[in-house]
């Protein structure tokens, strides 16, 4: 889960990070007090959940107070990558002398978080990584023993930093670290962390993205309006039924149940040359309604020549994904052709109901994936 940009900010500066004085406001008149409680020292920057707002134009610096009337107002108008402007930060505008990049992520293969810096920053760190790898240091951080000061010198070597900085460092380092763990978090990153003209450092950035397995202990974050900037319809969809939807750019779609064995199949149709065009994961233990829903969500898609369903019957019923399939077929009048590869539970029951209405059955995986392929390049 991402959070915009302020959210991210009110809950680091708690943490003590140095983040500038701001004034959120949702409406261009809010501009006016905010720029005298600033003392008309501002930068504008829209609030969308999406990075690159200062090459889109999003990021405004008013020199005038009718200018930043004029400014709000065309910010509240405009599109951000597709993304409406419901909220603009209006913030103290510091006065920079270098930009750096400083993050703090976990690496699933390291089991850990690591601190990542750059001296170039401002520039979005994928495209660091293209084109200067060597700017890019990745320190991780053992988890028994947390941030040490060792780590703020290593980064202030790396950044160039004086002396001078390296306490502030120091405490930037632990404080992140310590909002990271109690936000769950997946990724903190300053881009830009600054050097300010008066030998400063500052987060005039702050990005803080939730690990979404644990929302569930951040439920005050969670919001409508997130989500529908976050997922894509199918998703809202399939989540309100408690299934799990993604959306590729092949023609093939899978319904499985549980993400192992759709993973699998996916990874299957990709060996046999095949390229899948969504799937979904119905869980365990889905009812027939779960799966009528998962596969009308499935066959929306105007891209999907062959559907094909795997599912390995334990706690889920055959037969129950078997009257889904039928019911399913019958009220979208589905012309598309069906693989279905249904073997465990009721797999006799399922294979019967599916049979008598004519749809073949297979309960060898790895012919049922061939089959979907070998359809796809025909149809
Ligand atoms: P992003 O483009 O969405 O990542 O938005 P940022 O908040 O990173 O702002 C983009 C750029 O605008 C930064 O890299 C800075 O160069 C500039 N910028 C943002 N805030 C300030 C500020 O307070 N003072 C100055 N001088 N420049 C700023
Ligand atoms: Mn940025």
């Amino acid at each position: 889960m991402k959070l915009y940009e302020y959210e991210a900010k009110q809950i680091l500066q708690k943490y003590g990070l140095p983040i500038p004085k701001g004034v959120i406001i949702s409406s261009h008149k809010e501009v006016v007090s905010a720029w005298e409680k600033l003392c008309g020292n501002v930068v504008l920057k829209a609030q969308v959940l999406v990075g690159g707002r200062g090459k889109a134009g999003a990021i405004k610096f008013p020199e005038s107070i009718e200018e930043a009337k004029q400014l709000a107002q065309e910010l509240f108008s405009m599109k951000v990558k597709g993304l409406p402007v419901a909220r603009i930060l209006v913030e103290e505008k510091v006065r920079i002398k270098r930009e750096l990049y400083l993050g703090m992520t976990f690496d699933r293969s390291l089991k850990r978080f690591v601190i990542i810096c750059s001296p170039m920053g401002g520039i979005e760190i994928e495209e660091i990584a293209m084109s200067h790898p060597e700017a890019i240091k990745v320190i991780p951080i053992d988890p028994f023993i947390g941030v040490r000061p060792y780590h703020a010198m290593e980064v202030c070597k790396h950044l160039k930093l004086k002396k001078e900085n390296y306490k502030e460092l120091s405490a930037i380092l632990f404080n992140m670290y310590k909002a990271a763990m109690d936000h769950d978090a997946e990724l903190i990153e300053f881009n830009p962390l600054v050097l300010t003209e008066d030998g400063k450092v500052m987060c005039v950035d702050a990005r803080l993205n939730i690990d979404d397995n644990a929302t569930f202990r951040h439920m005050e974050l969670v919001s409508e309006e997130r989500m529908k900037y976050e997922l894509s319809d199918e998703e809202i969809e399939a989540r309100k039924y408690g299934l799990s939807y993604v959306k590729l750019d092949g023609d093939i779609g899978i319904l499985g149940n549980g993400a192992g064995l759709v993973m699998a199949t996916m990874d299957m149709v990709n060996l046999y040359g095949g390229k899948v065009a969504n799937f979904l994961d119905i869980g365990g233990g889905a009812s027939k309604e779960q799966i009528e829903k998962g596969l009308s969500i499935l066959i929306k898609d105007p891209r999907l020549k062959v559907l094909l369903v795997n599912v390995l019957g334990g706690i889920t019923r055959c037969d129950e994904v078997a009257k889904a399939i039928v019911s399913t077929i019958e009220k979208f009048k589905i012309k598309i052709p069906m693989v279905v590869r249904l073997v465990g539970t009721n797999e006799e029951l399922g294979r019967e109901i599916l049979e008598e209405k004519g749809i073949h059955v297979l309960s060898d995986m790895e012919e049922a994936v061939k089959k979907a392929v070998e359809l796809a390049k025909v149809s």
